[in-house]
């Protein structure tokens, strides 16, 4: 299966207020390239340095998203271009985002990163931990940064009953917060093993590489 045809296959089943993030990390150009050409406009890479690479070489209508664990002195790299920064996991992070955002005279959109997975190695905020930045002056004054939503990554596992939980705590979180941030619209949860889950518990927007570009190789 091609590129086209995967991407074609996947879209099918997306209801349409789910927004679909292709991801292209570790991908060359060229595929890139043949996705773009499907129509697709949206790319997720998780290293800063090779989403930079990629914006300089292809065309400037694409929206850059930034799916992965982002270290502070490398915000200024992105701050440019990038549409939106989905793993956002503690105040000191979105200080950064919003001093190099006001430096290119932008608002970056941003999503907070809940730990929903039994995992101890997924990144991410615990709800109470969301619920005090949120509160906090330090996060009310922060002009050049938009929260639009959440993220979460589910257990890589086989039971779908355990995945399905830790969506639904998302969601629920999700619920919350927007008791307090009205504007919150973005659920970014679900990727190529989990998606139809993530969709019945009401994911926004979903983050899919293998199921597109083919299973990535890291050597
Ligand atoms: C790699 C990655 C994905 C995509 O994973 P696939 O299983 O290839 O669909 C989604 N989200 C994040 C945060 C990732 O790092």
């Amino acid at each position: 299966m091609s590129i086209a045809d995967n991407l074609k296959k996947i879209k099918e089943k997306l209801p349409e207020q789910v927004t679909l993030v292709a991801v292209s990390k570790t991908k060359p150009i060229g595929d890139l390239q043949s996705a773009y050409e499907s129509g697709q406009r949206i790319f997720g890479e998780n290293k800063i340095q090779e989403m930079t690479e990629k914006w300089e070489s292809l065309p400037k209508d694409i929206k850059w998203h930034m799916i992965g664990h982002v270290q502070r002195n490398k915000v200024k790299y992105m701050a440019e271009y990038v549409d939106l920064i989905h793993g956002v996991d503690s105040l000191r992070l979105l200080k950064e985002i919003n001093k190099q955002a006001l430096k290119k005279k932008r608002v970056i959109s941003c999503l907070l990163q809940v730990h929903i997975a039994e995992e101890e190695t997924k990144f991410g905020l615990s709800q109470k931990e969301l619920l005090t930045m949120v509160d906090s002056d330090d996060f009310k004054v922060l002009k050049n940064i938009k929260v639009k939503g959440l993220m979460g990554m589910a257990t890589f596992t086989d039971d779908t009953t355990q995945v399905r939980k830790e969506f639904k705590t998302l969601k629920s979180c999700f619920d919350l917060l927007k008791t307090k941030l009205p504007d919150l619209h973005v659920l970014s949860m679900g990727m190529s093993g989990d998606y139809q889950i993530a969709i019945e518990e009401g994911s926004t927007m979903v983050r899919i590489g293998s199921s597109i570009f083919g299973a990535r190789n890291y050597s």
